[in-house]
């Protein structure tokens, strides 16, 4: 699965900014926003383009214009911060929301929202979520929409984990990966470590005290997907 890790350092440098834990939310919106925008710029470089005949001021000409429909769809909720840079690059895009939540009994993801109409209306998917950690949603998502028919998918992520990139190469090697870094692993509340945090809360200032914190204790669930992905995988930390 090919995995674009952008080596752009106006990219380290916002990327650093954000994941400082001193970054008041204001900024960190601010700061997903221009990351995407960078970020979204390389994931549609290789989009097709038709030549579309204009006149300038000074004579006719061939120009290009951009050929697929393209569709945004967010992992909710931590991906919304994502849309309206996406929507400012690309201002035809269509976005269309799928609603997940893991199960507590089976751990797996199940659809809780969706309202995609029966045929495919985009050809490219761009799949918004700014941390791909274990990567479950991001899989189960791009399930949905090839069912659906698009015909192809980018995933587009602040930060990866290597767990979550390697689940989403085992179930959808075609998928493009586009993200701004590669961090070490996942800890066992889930969390990408060095990583950034809670990017939901983060972004939305929804910050419930320290049980909601990153250094707090696994609940049990949490800790066992990850135990048995990091087995599965043959990843995790040293
Ligand atoms: N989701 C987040 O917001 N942060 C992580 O580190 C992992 C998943």
């Amino acid at each position: 699965m090919p995995l674009h890790l952008s080596r752009h350092p106006l990219v380290a440098h916002k990327l650093s900014i954000l994941r400082d834990k001193t970054t008041e939310p204001k900024k960190f919106r601010e700061l997903v926003r221009e990351l995407t925008w960078l970020l979204g710029y390389e994931a549609m470089a290789d989009l097709r383009t038709r030549p579309e005949p204009i006149e300038t001021p000074l004579e006719p000409m061939t120009a290009a214009r951009m050929e697929p429909r393209v569709g945004l769809i967010p992992i909710l909720r931590a991906g919304l911060g994502m849309v309206d840079a996406m929507l400012e690059l690309l201002p035809t895009a269509e976005v269309w929301h799928i609603g997940l939540y893991r199960d507590e009994r089976t751990l797996k993801p199940v659809e809780y929202y969706n309202k995609l109409p029966d045929a495919a209306t985009v050809q490219v998917c761009l799949v918004l979520d700014p941390m791909l950690a274990t990567g479950g949603s991001a899989a189960a998502t791009i399930d949905i929409l090839k069912a659906w028919g698009a015909a192809r998918v980018k995933q587009v992520s602040l930060i990866a984990a290597p767990e979550g990139v390697a689940t989403l190469a085992a179930a959808h090697h075609d998928v493009d990966v586009h993200v701004a870094a590669l961090d070490s692993h996942l800890n066992e509340r889930g969390y990408i470590v060095p990583g950034l945090g809670d990017a939901g809360d983060r972004q939305f200032g929804t910050f419930a005290g320290p049980a909601s914190e990153p250094g707090h204790g696994p609940d049990d669930e949490t800790a066992e997907v990850v135990r048995r992905l990091q087995r599965d995988l043959g990843t995790g930390a040293e």
